[in-house]
């Protein structure tokens, strides 16, 4: 029998326990995405093309000797995606898609660092916006902090999802995205469990320490079905109105969530 090395546990449900070391490691690698959003936010302004941006993503991540994680996923042609007003996720960052002001761009980040994760999301305006859009921004993004707030060993991942339900559904009017959804990280992007946005609390697993999680709400101010572009990548609102999507990778701790995503 092989001893499992510390904090590489697994629970029954596939989910791999991080230890401290890790965490540490993943934190790197979370830091890395957050100078990516730095530089985002800075960059975004009407008449930007979101190739432009995808240039200065790549070369942030790589000047930190990180690997952008999207470049080549499954054939993702970039190193982030790019998705503006209705749409959702995985717009394909384009020199001929130009930034206008009142848009709304939903820029998802995702670092590779000494072989750990980090993945992010964050919606920006692009100069002076609707109220409507900044409302959607707003429930969005508290939407993922009320997720992060319930990632409390103890807890269940119903908890997480109910919590990002009940802030942007059914407190604001807006609509949960239910064909997408937030994921555990770590060596890869995508690992065990599959967190929805939407759900019972007191139901699902219970979170332990050393679980990591991407939370990711992704929110429309309409309704909740999507389509997928004939690019086969870029999901939108069926119905045309906007979304916004908020992310951040974290632990869950014996304390607070431990947010990897931030500076
Ligand atoms: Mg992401
Ligand atoms: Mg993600």
């Amino acid at each position: 029998m092989i001893k499992p090395l510390v904090g590489q546990s697994k629970t029954p449900a596939g989910i791999v326990l991080r230890g401290a070391r890790e965490l540490a490691a993943m934190r790197e690698a979370g830091r890395i995405v957050a100078r990516v959003h730095e530089a985002m936010q800075r960059a975004v302004r009407p008449g930007m093309s979101t190739a432009e941006l995808d240039a200065i993503a790549e070369d942030v991540i790589r000047s930190h000797d990180a690997i952008p994680t999207f470049l080549g996923y499954h054939g993702f042609p970039a190193s982030i995606c790019t998705s503006i007003n209705d749409e959702i996720v995985h717009g394909i960052p384009s020199p001929e898609r130009l930034l206008k002001e009142g848009d709304i761009i939903s820029i998802d980040v995702g670092a590779t660092f000494k072989g750990w994760v980090g993945d992010s999301a964050w919606t920006y305006a692009v100069g002076a916006i609707s109220s409507e859009a900044q409302a959607l921004l707003d429930a969005t993004e508290g939407a993922l902090w009320a997720g992060i707030e319930q990632a409390r060993s103890g807890n269940r991942l119903g908890d997480i999802s109910s919590a990002v339900q009940a802030y942007a559904a059914e407190s604001r009017g807006f609509a949960i995205i239910r064909e997408y959804s937030g994921h555990g990280v770590g060596r890869q992007m995508h690992e065990p469990p599959q967190i929805l946005n939407y759900g019972q609390p007191g139901t699902g697993i219970r979170l332990r320490p050393g679980m990591v999680f991407a939370l990711e709400p992704m929110v429309a101010a309409g309704h909740w079905l999507t389509k997928v572009d004939a690019d086969g990548w870029t999901v939108r609102t069926q119905d045309g109105s906007l979304s916004a999507h908020f992310e951040h990778t974290l632990a869950v701790t014996p304390d607070d969530p431990m947010i990897m995503t931030i500076l």
